[in-house]
Parts: structure tokens; C-alpha cells; sequence
């Protein structure tokens, strides 16, 4: 990987995502690291529209996080750890905006949720319905006993608001 540098991902017109860009090791990591880089770049796109401005954001963007995720300078791995469980998605999407694509009772209360508690109080919202549905659809596959514990890992979520509109920083 050429990383670090302008326009090490850039080309003109042409852009590298995914390992074509920074393909490191086979540790984990690689095909999370090419997700982000589709949804980051999808929002950019929507930001910016499609062409230089938002390559050149989109590389700006996740060059760092990247180098920090795939080539960890601290021996411990503690860097790249904490970006992992922090990811940055938080700051792609308006809850008001994914909240015209939920279910109109969903709707109404992230809409009360931001007026009460601003976008975070929002977000929070679209949170527990997104770790809800999956639940659902989970159980629709795998029926799981009445009572049962199974507790959903609260990374797991739906993202449909990054096919929205969205807004970065
Ligand atoms: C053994 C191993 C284990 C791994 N384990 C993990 C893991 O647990 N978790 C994790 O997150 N990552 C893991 N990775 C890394 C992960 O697989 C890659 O980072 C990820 O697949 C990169 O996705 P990509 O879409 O950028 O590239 P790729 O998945 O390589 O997709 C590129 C595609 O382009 C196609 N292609 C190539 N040349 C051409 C051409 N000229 N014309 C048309 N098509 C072409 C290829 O056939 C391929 O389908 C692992 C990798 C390896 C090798």
C-alpha cells in the first residue's frame, strides 16, 4: 500500500477501494476496512456528487484510519482496537433523514426523540430499532425458544440510512 501520501488512492477519475488500495494482513480486518470504504465513499458521493471532490475527501478521510486499523504503530495493537470498537459511522448519518424511510410509528419518535434530546437522543432511536429488526429477522431464520437470554451484540446493526442521505463530520 502507498498510503500517507495525496493521491496515493486517486487517479484522475479512477479510485481504489478495498485491498486494491491497502491490502495488509490477513488478520481481521481487510474486508471490514473495505465495507467502511464503500459506505464513506457512498456518502461523500452523495455529499459532493460523484467525481474529484469527493475522491479527494474520501482519501483524506479514511487514509489515517486505515494505516492506524492495518499497520497499528503501537506493539500492543491499543490504537487500532479502540478505532475498531469506535467506529465512525455515528457521524454519517442524520437520524431525521433515515427516520423518512422507517416505519411511521418509528418516524414519529425519533422526530420527538431530536426535538427532546437533540441528534444524539435520534440516533439513539433508529439504534434500538435497527438492533430490534435484526433481532427479529434473526429469529424469523433461527426461532429461538420463548424466554431465551440471547442477548445481540450491540455492534450489530442495520445501516439503511447510509443508502440516504448523509452528511460526514
Ligand atoms: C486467508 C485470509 C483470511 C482473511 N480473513 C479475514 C477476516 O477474518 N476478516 C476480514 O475482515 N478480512 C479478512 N481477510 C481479508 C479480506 O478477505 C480482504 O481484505 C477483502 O476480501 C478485500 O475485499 P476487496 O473487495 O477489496 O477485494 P477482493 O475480495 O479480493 O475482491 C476483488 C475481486 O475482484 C476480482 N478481480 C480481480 N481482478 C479482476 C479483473 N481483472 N477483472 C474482474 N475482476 C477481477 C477478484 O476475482 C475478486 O473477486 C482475509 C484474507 C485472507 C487471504
Amino acid at each position: 500500500m502507498t498510503h500517507g501520501s495525496q493521491n496515493a488512492w486517486v487517479h484522475g477519475g479512477l479510485l481504489l477501494v478495498g485491498d486494491a488500495a491497502h491490502a495488509g494482513r490477513a488478520d481481521g480486518q481487510g474486508a471490514n476496512i473495505a465495507f467502511e470504504d464503500a459506505a464513506v465513499l457512498g456518502a461523500l458521493v452523495r455529499q459532493n456528487g460523484l467525481g474529484h471532490k469527493a475522491f479527494a475527501a474520501w482519501e483524506e478521510v479514511r487514509q489515517p484510519r486505515v494505516r492506524d486499523i492495518l499497520w497499528d504503530p503501537k506493539p500492543d495493537g491499543a490504537t487500532r482496537s479502540a478505532l475498531i470498537q469506535n467506529s465512525a459511522f455515528e457521524q454519517l448519518w442524520c437520524p431525521l433523514r433515515v427516520a423518512a424511510a422507517l416505519p411511521a410509528g418509528v418516524r414519529q419518535e425519533v422526530q420527538e426523540a431530536v426535538a427532546r434530546g437533540g441528534v444524539e437522543a435520534g440516533r439513539q432511536v433508529v439504534i434500538n430499532w435497527s438492533q430490534r429488526a435484526i433481532r427479529e429477522l434473526v429469529e424469523a431464520k433461527a426461532p429461538i425458544a420463548s424466554g431465551s437470554n440471547l442477548a445481540l451484540d450491540p455492534h450489530y446493526r442495520f445501516w439503511p440510512e447510509l443508502l440516504l442521505g448523509v452528511s460526514v463530520r
